[in-house]
C-alpha cells in the first residue's frame, strides 16, 4: 500500500506538472523559453494524462483568454456548468469563432505535434491519445506489477480532471477571492492552487497570461513556478516572463497598481 501511494504521488505530480508547465505555461503561452527535448518531456507528460492533442490544448485555452465568459469561450458559463466543467469536449469540433491555424500556428508548424493532432480530427486525436494512454500503462504493468499499474491510471486520471475541475470553480468569484480588476470573472482559489501546483491563482493569471509564474504575493504558493526557478538555476530554461504591465492584457491603472503591492488587495 506504501509503495502505491507513493507511486501515486509521483505520477500525479508528474502528469500535473506535463499540464501545467508543459501544456499551459509552455504551449499555450510560451511564458519561457527551453531545449525542444524538454519541451516534449513536459508536454509528453500532460499527453500520457489524457490531454489529448496539445494543438488542440493550446488553441481552446488562447480562445477562453481571447473572451473569457462571453459567449465565443469554448467553456464559458453561458451553456451551463457541464458544457464549462467538460461538456465543451463532446463537441469533438471546434466552434466557428475558433481556428487552430489563426490561433496557433506556432504549434502546426511542429511535426510532432501535428502528428498528434491528427489534422484537426478531434476525435482520431482523442483515439490516439486513449491507445497511447492504453499502451503505456501496459508497457508499466509489463515492467513493474498491478500496484503500480493502478496508481498511474488513478493519478493520471485525477490529474486530467484538473483543469476540468479549474474551468469552473475558478471562475466563480464567490469560492475564491480576487486581486485584480480583470473583464472576466476569474478567481483565486487556494486550495485548487494546491492540487494544480499554482493554477488555481487564476485570477492572477487572467491579470497577466503571459507570465510564468501565477502565485504573485508570498502566501500564494505555486509550485510549478518553484520547479521552474529549479530549471532556471539548472540553466534549462531562459527568457522566462514574470507579471509586468506588458504580459497583462488588463493595462488599467488599477490593475498595476495592485500588482505593485497584491498584498494590498481584497
Ligand atoms: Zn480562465
Ligand atoms: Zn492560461
Amino acid at each position: 500500500m506504501i509503495e502505491f501511494a507513493i507511486a501515486f504521488v509521483l505520477f500525479y505530480c508528474v502528469h500535473m506538472l506535463g499540464i501545467t508547465i508543459g501544456y499551459h505555461r509552455l504551449l499555450s503561452h510560451r511564458s519561457f523559453k527551453c531545449s525542444k527535448g524538454l519541451e516534449y518531456f513536459f508536454v509528453a507528460a500532460g499527453y500520457l494524462a489524457m490531454e489529448g492533442s496539445p494543438v488542440t490544448w493550446a488553441v481552446v485555452h488562447r480562445a477562453h483568454h481571447r473572451q473569457p465568459d462571453l459567449a465565443n469561450d469554448p467553456h464559458g458559463p453561458s451553456r451551463g456548468w457541464f458544457h464549462q466543467y467538460a461538456g465543451w469536449m463532446l463537441d469533438f469540433r471546434y466552434s466557428e469563432s475558433v481556428s487552430p491555424a489563426a490561433l496557433a500556428p506556432d504549434l502546426l508548424r511542429d511535426p510532432v505535434y501535428r502528428f498528434f493532432d491528427q489534422n484537426q480530427h478531434l476525435y482520431r486525436a482523442y483515439f490516439l491519445c486513449f491507445v497511447t494512454c492504453v499502451l503505456t500503462r501496459l508497457l508499466l504493468f509489463v515492467a513493474t506489477d498491478v500496484w503500480i499499474l493502478l496508481a498511474s491510471v488513478l493519478a493520471g486520471f485525477a490529474a486530467q480532471q484538473m483543469p476540468l475541475v479549474l474551468n469552473v470553480v475558478s471562475h466563480m468569484p464567490r469560492l475564491g477571492y480576487r486581486t485584480f480588476a480583470t473583464e472576466d470573472s476569474s478567481s483565486n482559489v487556494p486550495w485548487l492552487a494546491i492540487l494544480t501546483m499554482g493554477e488555481g491563482w487564476h485570477n492572477n493569471h487572467h491579470a497577466f497570461p503571459g507570465s510564468a509564474r501565477s502565485g504573485i504575493s508570498a502566501r500564494e504558493f505555486d509550485m510549478s513556478w518553484l520547479v521552474l526557478c529549479f530549471l532556471k538555476r539548472m540553466k534549462l530554461i531562459h527568457s522566462i516572463n514574470m507579471p509586468s504591465p506588458q504580459h497583462s492584457p488588463n493595462h488599467s491603472t488599477q490593475s498595476l497598481a495592485l500588482m505593485s503591492h497584491p498584498e494590498k488587495a481584497g
